[in-house]
């Protein structure tokens, strides 16, 4: 179980559910974020939080 605080901004490894591919990501990105093997877009800007469409493994400090 991966704990994940709302309130301030992490970077993320996250898996592409496509491919399995394993990236960091910043969970507040301004523009899409694309998995570098297939290009699938894992992180969505949405207002101030991302949406994070990939599976989250683990939370970065
Ligand atoms: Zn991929």
């Amino acid at each position: 179980m991966v704990s994940y605080r709302n309130k301030r901004s992490n970077f993320l490894k996250v898996k592409c559910v496509d491919c399995g591919n394993q990236q960091i990501v910043f969970d507040h990105a301004a523009s899409n974020v694309q998995c570098i093997i297939c290009g699938k877009t894992l992180v969505k800007p949405k207002g101030g939080k991302s949406e994070i469409t990939a599976q989250i493994v683990e939370v970065m400090d």
